[in-house]
């Protein structure tokens, strides 16, 4: 395409410049300050130079800003820099300006700018001090805009992040429609240079002809990261996918990591649970104000804290090089996402772990909030969608896999066991017949269809396109049901991987026979998969087993042993050591450490800190004694469910307002204060209750009776305590109330 047109503007002063090996480190050196160049990023330089339209396709931080600010500082001219993000344009203006000793070099122009500004950038432009200009999509089209940069010389339009230009890209942007157009104003022959991090052949394919590139200089590198280590595990219970969550991150204490989840609540929720398990957490998402996000990124980077639990909006332009783990806690939208998200870890070289949990009740949320979307967009997202399940339920090397996914080979011996399928793979079944039969149906449906037609035909499904399209006739209609849809799934997808089918790009999501697929169905050879994992059953599987630990009966009656004598010694009642249903948990915990057993239900840190020890000492030589292998990280504490009902209670108290007010303004009666109440304190939290009892029971005796009944009693049941109390004064109900609660408050907590 490129060769008939005439050279451009950058071509006819190219001549001028040395585009030798030793002439462009030399300006390497000059210009950045940089000895070599990165991957093929010489090569690149050389082909934007020459003043050829260029695509570059690289990973995040693999180096793309040079591939344009190296040629725009050597070219005459000024370059015009397109980027989607206005936030981040000024980071990337001062990074430039950092390698220089005038400002003038690098400008960025939009509509934060004033008037005088704006004249300002114009003038150094014109003047030719200028060499890179960033703009937002949206600048390019103001008519003014167009009608300056029609007179200036431009060297060359780079278009960052353009998959942004594809809906089938993640971050599709309309206004990058425009591009061409704009360009095509200010003059039809400046070079483009198209970047991106991501782009499947799909999108690949959009923006060349969205751009009008010429597509023989395509520079793409690997976006093999061989430093990660990828891992996909069924996601049950909140519980238990916690419990993994800080067990991964207690591997190593006080390592850098992210937590993706799907909702801005979710988020908070986590980072919570996180915090009580001694885990320094913040949360991150778009609901909250700039000030919070700005100091929850800068905590992460100046390492105030661990880990961010964060919805995607996080992680653009954050450039933290130890990050060390990705979590998913809800599975990502697209692999283009999993993809960026999971490219933070591990940015200095070093191991990351990249973890998904994986339900597939998730998708089909995900799939319920796109019900109100025009139709192509939802069939779009749903076909991503379906890409990641095939990612998540896949036995095959999930490197292959991604890498496959973005256009490129690779052998999944060079995986080295680093992800979870090649660290544990799973047994294969010859499956050749079977491959060769899924071949035969996709060639007799003369390849116009995707998996789920398909599958839907191999099973005989009787829906409604089998229906119309009268497959339901056909003589192989149903030829696989003896096998179910997970089997079929696994076959096609196995064979896509082998490169007996692949996907049109046209019509994207079409299966097509490749020319080993047309091979295969002539001479059917051996094929051995294995079949996909199925994560439900697996989940379902883990909730039974998630369930309560068997209780060590020896155990817990030495606890209750050592209670009746902490008891004693302490002139209280066993209970108000510690209740039952907390040795019961200790007997199926071995917590042995003070922070474990903060976390036994009904323990907090002070009555830890009152009555643990002994406790601790017991289980602690228990374990050793019974060579109990005690699984790490098994204790997670929850979040105490204090509703919003027990926080202002527990307030007011503190603030010594009236039980009267309190009800009221809780909407509460009596008895749903003094249960509010209870379970407050026998869950370990102290309140005063001082000036509520001198003030309800105006008479010392009483009280003192029944703190003393408590004191000796062997339960704080309250109707035994009422009648026992009864037999040998008269007391109210009210009263008896009070004094167990002051009593557990102080005594136990
Ligand atoms: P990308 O846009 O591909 O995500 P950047 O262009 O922001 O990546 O580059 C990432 C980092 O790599 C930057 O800090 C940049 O200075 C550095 N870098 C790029 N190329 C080189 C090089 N040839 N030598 C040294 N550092 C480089
Ligand atoms: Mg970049
Ligand atoms: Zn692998």
């Amino acid at each position: 395409m490129k060769v008939d047109i005439s050279p451009n503007t950058a071509e006819a002063t190219a001549s001028a410049i040395d585009l030798s090996t030793e002439g462009l480190h030399q300006a390497l050196q000059t210009h950045l300050g940089f000895n070599v160049f990165k991957g093929n990023q010489e090569e690149i330089v050389r082909s934007v130079l020459k003043g050829y339209d260029t695509f570059v396709i690289m990973p995040t931080g693999a180096g793309k800003s040079l591939c344009y600010q190296l040629p725009a500082m050597m070219l005459p001219g000024t370059a015009i820099i397109i980027s989607p993000l206005i936030a981040l344009m000024k980071n990337q203006v001062d990074n430039v300006r950092s390698y220089n000793d005038t400002d003038d070099i690098a400008h960025f122009l939009n509509s934060s700018l004033s008037k005088t500004q704006i004249r300002k950038v114009k003038k150094d432009i014109t003047e030719g001090r200028t060499k890179m200009l960033y703009v937002a999509p949206e600048t390019l089209t103001k008519e003014e805009n167009i009608e300056f940069f029609a007179e200036t010389n431009v060297s060359f339009v780079a278009v960052d992040e353009a998959h942004c230009i594809s809906e089938w890209g993640h971050d599709f942007r309309p206004e990058y429609r425009r591009i061409r157009d704009m360009i095509n104003q200010i003059n039809q022959r400046v070079p483009i240079v198209a970047l991106t991090a991501t782009a499947t052949p799909k999108v690949q394919s959009d923006i060349i002809k969205n751009l009008g590139l010429d597509s023989e200089n395509l520079y793409m590198s690997s976006f093999n990261r061989d430093n990660l280590y990828y891992e996909v595990r069924p996601k049950a219970k909140q519980e238990s996918t916690i419990r993994q969550i800080v067990g991964i991150i207690k591997e190593k204490p006080g390592q850098s990591g992210i937590i993706y989840v799907q909702s801005r609540k979710n988020t908070e929720e986590v980072a919570k649970l996180l915090n009580v398990n001694g885990i320094k957490a913040v949360a991150y998402h778009a609901g909250l104000d700039a000030k919070t996000r700005t100091k929850a990124q800068d905590d992460f980077l100046m390492e105030e804290v661990d880990v961010i639990v964060a919805t995607i909006a996080f992680g653009m332009g954050i450039d933290k090089p130890d990050v060390r783990f990705v979590i998913h806690y809800d599975i990502p939208k697209s692999i283009e996402n999993y993809y960026q998200e999971t490219g933070r870890a591990g940015r200095d070289g070093l191991d990351g772990r990249c973890v998904t949990f994986y339900n597939y009740s998730d998708i089909a949320r995900l799939e319920k909030f796109l019900r109100d979307k025009p139709v192509a967009e939802r069939e779009m997202t749903a076909q991503l969608m379906q890409e990641m399940v095939a990612y998540a339920e896949t036995t095959s090397c999930r490197r292959k896999f991604l890498l496959h996914y973005f256009g490129e080979k690779f052998d999944d011996s060079r995986c080295n066991g680093m992800c979870d399928n090649c660290r544990h793979p799973k047994v294969k079944t010859e499956a050749g017949e079977d491959v060769a039969l899924a071949l035969q149906i996709v060639e007799q449906l003369h390849e116009q269809y995707g998996f789920k037609i398909l599958v839907d035909f191999l099973l005989g499904n009787d829906t409604k396109e089998m229906r119309d399209f009268r497959f339901n006739k056909m003589e192989l209609f149903g030829a696989g049901k003896e096998q179910n849809d997970n089997y079929w799934q696994s076959i096609l997808r196995n064979s896509l991987l082998a490169g007996l089918l692949r996907k049109d790009i046209e019509s994207y999501g079409t299966l097509k026979l490749t020319d080993a697929g047309r091979q295969f169905l002539e001479t059917p050879t051996s094929f051995k998969v294995s079949l996909n994992h199925d994560y439900d059953d697996i989940a379902d599987a883990e909730e039974v087993s998630a369930a309560p630990a068997a209780l060590d009966d020896f155990l817990f009656n030495m606890l209750k042993e050592l209670r009746r004598s902490v008891a004693k010694k302490n002139n209280v009642p066993p209970y108000v050591v510690f209740q039952d249903i907390s040795l019961e948990e200790m007997a199926t915990q071995y917590p042995a450490t003070m922070e474990d057993m903060a976390k036994i239900t009904g323990v907090s840190i002070g009555k830890a800190n009152r009555y643990a020890k002994p406790f601790i000492e017991v289980i602690a030589r228990y374990i050793e004694d019974n060579d109990i292998d005690r699984p790490t990280d098994l204790l997670i504490k929850q979040v105490a469910n204090k509703s919003k009902t027990k926080v202002n209670i527990i307030n007011s108290i503190d603030k010594r307002i009236p039980l009267k007010n309190i009800i009221r303004d809780n909407n509460l009666t009596w008895e749903d204060l003094m249960d509010e109440l209870y379970t407050i304190v026998a869950s370990g939290t102290r309140v005063n209750l001082d000036y509520v009892v001198e003030e309800e029971i105006a008479d010392e005796g009483i009280r003192e009776d029944i703190y003393e009944y408590f004191r000796t009693a062997p339960t704080d049941n309250l109707e035994i305590a009422f009648k026992k109390l009864n037999e040998i004064d008269d007391f109210d109900l009210r009263e008896v109330q009070l004094m167990r609660l002051k009593f557990i408050s102080e005594m136990a907590n």
